[in-house]
């Protein structure tokens, strides 16, 4: 682990750093009271017929601000700052919703704001917008899709559980270079304590 200070580490944001925000503006919108179990899909407004998804993702992009209803994945922002002591890091995130990709602009707005006030130590140049997540030169990535992972760089791979990458095996991870962590502190173990995997 020498050299701490020149490997760089990319981070992904959203379901890696913060949580939440989409099933709240779901539910304000629908009047319901739906749960994250009750989503299979990436995109849980396709969980409504073709038409009325089509309504919900106008109002959504003209109305709401996900992170206003969001939270810290527990640990992550702790964590990030320790790292950044030994790391050079960058945060990297796409914005591009295909289904609408004119108003995806408005998305990287918020982002950009959200991670100035929650991670005032990353420095701005340092914070990445781009859905090619697999043309970034780093030697560690951190995400919770495994589309980000599998492709591209990295000598660690570690994808953060949730919901929708639970469907994968440690098998068909591991054939992939990608390391499953459950939470915060298991990545605060590999890369500060240096339990690194063989
Ligand atoms: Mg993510």
């Amino acid at each position: 682990m020498e050299n701490k200070e020149k490997i760089k580490i990319m981070i992904d944001l959203d379901e890696t750093i913060v949580s939440g925000g989409y099933i709240e503006s779901l539910n304000e919108y629908l009047g319901t009271n739906y749960k994250a179990e009750d989503f299979k899909d990436y995109y849980i407004s396709n969980i409504l017929p073709p038409e009325e998804n089509e309504k919900y993702l106008d109002y959504f992009y003209k109305n709401v601000n996900v992170y206003d209803k969001s939270h810290h994945i527990p640990n992550a922002i702790e964590v990030i700052q320790e790292l950044n002591e030994y790391y050079d890091l960058y945060i990297c995130t796409a914005f591009l919703d295909p289904r609408k990709p004119k108003e995806s602009i408005i998305t990287t707005q918020h982002k950009y704001r959200w991670i100035l006030e929650n991670l005032p130590f990353i420095s701005p140049k340092k914070i990445l917008f781009t859905s090619a997540k697999e043309l970034i030169m780093c030697d560690v990535k951190i995400d919770d899709k495994v589309s980000n992972l599998k492709r591209g760089y990295g000598k660690i791979k570690l994808l953060l559980s949730q919901k929708h990458n639970e469907k994968f095996s440690e098998e068909e991870l591991a054939s992939l270079g990608i390391l499953r962590v459950n939470n915060w502190l298991e990545i605060r173990n590999i890369l500060i304590k240096g339990e690194l995997p063989k």
